[in-house]
């Protein structure tokens, strides 16, 4: 089978290079017709070589006039040239350290190259085009001639030999590869069968074929993505939940309890999950809102009802950093003497001792806790809750599905609401979250500073200091953000470590300076970001660490150096760290980005604060899969569909999953027993909760 046969079994595919495949994620035959160009090059049309054009990738063809050999002066590279004749005229090409092609070029016979055209010397010249021998005019050509597929490949694999291979590797399986695809979709839609699709991926006649076969792949993509995701709705809104009752004055006693009034979204909010929380039926909810849109306040409404209630509820969040966070502010608002009066909070975070943990296990279990604040601690084997009715997890693009699961066991059929503070376009919130129901915070909090976001290159960092120090003369705090320590990537990055201690002894001399980073022990992080949460450090230098939630409501201004190696989502997250309070924040980015992709990136982010805005070009820009990082959410297996720019397709797929389990809720009839099969096949976490159940 294709689908467990080694590509080892490819003719050309050795040891050696069945270990290079692995890298790429290849193992088997099956994963080598799923590996797709990154892109197409058009090397259709044959250019005389009297009317090349110098500085163009041009196709010609010619006999090989003569041939010669010999070293660079300089370099002592074995260079290997040859001139090649079409009759309107001459051209030279040249490869180096490739000894073997003066046997492979023998005078007389005909080549189609392709190349970049340049001149030397008024010679007309290719250096290390790429070449084919021709024998027939009929003959299948690879590298030109055609609209050739370029790879995505790793180091030690040229895009002539996987070429090849992918080519052998059609020729001999394509016939075993089985469409899974009802039949009536494909015709409903126009859709080629899988076998012509793959065919016209690898190797397209024309760019038609090749835009006809992405849709087909990518329609069975998304629409088998789709399936699981509404048969796990399916199975977990059929389950029996607990039904919340809270009375009208006590939704008004939580909402005026506060030093502030609560927006109109919020509002909009607690009453969507109150409704939900009412229900008999386990609340399956994403709460999405821009950074600062106060988002807690909600979550804690869920835990305000679970405690009213009589029950247990539990928040958690990506970091230890957060978890503090959300626990001290919870204590702060028990403290008020509000309604919350009387609700006992627990933090449980890996840094806490074995006999501190294990106390607070047991009252967990007791039901002395009402809500557990922490990170995945939460979700360990050992923790038993008496009664929990009400589950957060803050950030769910760090975890997955299955954290998602683990923490729905914890109760019977809790009520969940996820938060997310990186906005999701819809088109991608269709792809990921299609299982829950969506509620948005589309406000800030009134009275907030306006954030002001510019861009700099790395000469003018006088101006920058010079910025941040008339903030921090007005008694504002300051982030220094730098993407990593790490050994390996000092070289060419300014590791934060350095820069703190040359801030601290030169630049911010008269100033406090504080340093946190990735690999900082969990207590010393902690206690720096105390005494900046204090105001007893004025700048504190940091790598990432800072990125979601930290909230410091007088640090103004923040500096990110290598700006273009944050992906978007990520710059909008740390620059929702600053203007949390009254005053005006400011953004400065340093980067120089050296492709148009970064540079779109810095341009987007410079141009807008609207998160969803933001979110919506990094999608167009880079695509589902760098969105969150790639082994997210099964978004892995959407190899090729994207649901930036495929939108149609994505609905229409979404429209017939949902047909397809409303006809059939168990896929039990005949006929779906393929679809089922493959679902198992490629999303077996998604639907591991639903065989245990
Ligand atoms: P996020 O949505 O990023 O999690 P938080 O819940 O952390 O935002 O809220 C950010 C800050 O705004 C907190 O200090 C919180 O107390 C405050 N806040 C929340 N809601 C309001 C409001 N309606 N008016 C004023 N401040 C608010
Ligand atoms: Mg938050």
């Amino acid at each position: 089978m294709i689908s467990n046969t080694s590509v080892q079994y490819i003719k050309g595919v050795g040891p050696a290079k069945k270990k290079l495949f692995n890298k790429l994620g290849i193992e088997h035959i099956e994963d080598l017709l799923y590996f797709f160009p990154r892109r197409y090059e058009d090397r259709r049309t044959i250019t005389p070589i009297s009317k090349v054009q110098s500085g163009e990738w041009q196709t010609i063809t010619g006999r090989v006039l003569n041939l010669g050999a010999r070293r660079s002066y300089y370099t002592k590279k074995h260079v290997t040239e040859v001139t090649f004749d079409d009759g309107t005229g001459r051209i030279r090409c040249v490869w180096f350290n490739q000894p073997y092609l003066n046997k492979y070029f023998k005078t007389g016979k005909r080549f189609i190259l392709y190349g970049k055209i340049d001149t030397y010397k008024n010679y007309l010249q290719m250096i290390s085009p790429e070449y084919e021998e021709l024998q027939a005019d009929d003959q299948e050509h690879l590298h030109s001639n055609r609209i050739v597929p370029i790879y995505p490949l790793t180091r030690g694999m040229g895009q002539r030999y996987i070429r090849k291979v992918t080519k052998t590797c059609l020729d001999k399986y394509i016939d075993e590869v089985h469409d899974h695809l009802p039949v009536p979709i494909r015709n409903k839609y126009h859709l080629y069968n899988i076998r012509r699709s793959l065919l016209f991926i690898h190797y397209p006649e024309s760019f038609d074929d090749q835009s006809e076969a992405l849709r087909r792949i990518s329609f069975e993509e998304f629409f088998f993505y789709q399936i699981s995701i509404l048969l796990r709705r399916q199975f977990i809104v059929q389950k029996k939940g607990m039904a919340h009752q809270l009375k009208d004055a006590q939704v008004l006693g939580f909402i005026h309890s506060f030093p502030f009034i609560l927006t109109a979204a919020q509002i909009k909010v607690i009453r969507e999950i109150r409704q939900d929380m009412r229900e008999p039926k386990p609340m399956l909810r994403l709460l999405q809102g821009d950074v600062g849109s106060g988002k807690t306040i909600v979550a804690v409404f869920g835990c305000f009802n679970s405690y009213m209630n009589g029950h247990q509820s539990c928040i958690m969040a990506p970091t230890e950093i957060l978890a503090r966070q959300h626990y001290h502010n919870l204590t702060q608002m028990i403290g008020c003497g509000g309604p919350l009066t009387g609700m006992r909070v627990a933090l449980l975070v890996s840094s806490i001792k074995r006999k501190e943990r294990d106390a607070v296990y047991k009252q967990i279990e007791s039901g002395d806790i009402h809500v557990v604040i922490g990170t995945h601690a939460v979700i360990n084997e050992e923790i038993e809750f008496n009664d929990l009715s009400f589950a957060v997890i803050d950030e769910q693009h760090k975890f997955g599905v299955r954290q998602r699961a683990m923490l729905g066991e914890k109760g019977t059929n809790p009520d969940i609401l996820i938060m997310t503070a990186t906005p999701i376009p819809r088109t991608l919130c269709i792809t990921l979250y299609g299982d829950l129901d969506v509620s948005i915070i589309d406000q800030l909090p009134a009275g907030r500073g306006q954030i002001h976001t510019q861009l700099y290159s790395d000469g003018q960092n006088q101006e920058v200091y010079q910025l941040v120090k008339e903030q921090l003369q007005q008694g504002r705090q300051a982030y220094f953000v730098y993407p990593l320590v790490e050994e390996s990537e000092r070289l060419d990055l300014k590791a934060a470590e350095d820069m703190y201690q040359h801030f601290k002894s030169k630049v911010f001399q008269s100033y406090r300076v504080g340093l946190v980073h990735g690999q900082m022990k969990s207590q010393d992080t902690q206690s720096v970001m105390r005494d900046y949460k204090e105001g007893k450090i004025d700048m504190l230098v940091a790598t990432t660490v800072l990125e979601v939630g930290i909230d410091v409501p007088n640090a103004t201004v923040m500096v990110i150096e290598h700006a273009e190696r944050f992906g978007l989502a990520q710059l909008h997250q740390l620059r929702g760290r600053i203007g949390r309070g009254i005053h005006d924040g400011y953004c400065l980015l340093i980067g120089d980005p050296n492709n148009a992709e970064g540079t779109k990136r810095l341009q987007a982010i410079v141009s807008t604060t609207n998160g969803f805005e933001i979110a919506r070009q990094d999608l167009l820009i880079r695509g589902p899969g760098c969105f969150f990082g790639r082994h997210q959410h099964g978004l892995s297996e959407l190899r090729v569909a994207n649901p930036a720019t495929q939108l149609d397709v994505l609905e229409t797929a979404r429209k017939e999953a949902k047909q397809l389990i409303e006809d059939d809720p168990t896929l039990s009839q005949q006929d779906h027993q393929d679809i089922n099969h493959v679902i198992h096949q490629r999303y077996p976490t998604f639907l591991a909760n639903i065989q245990a159940g």
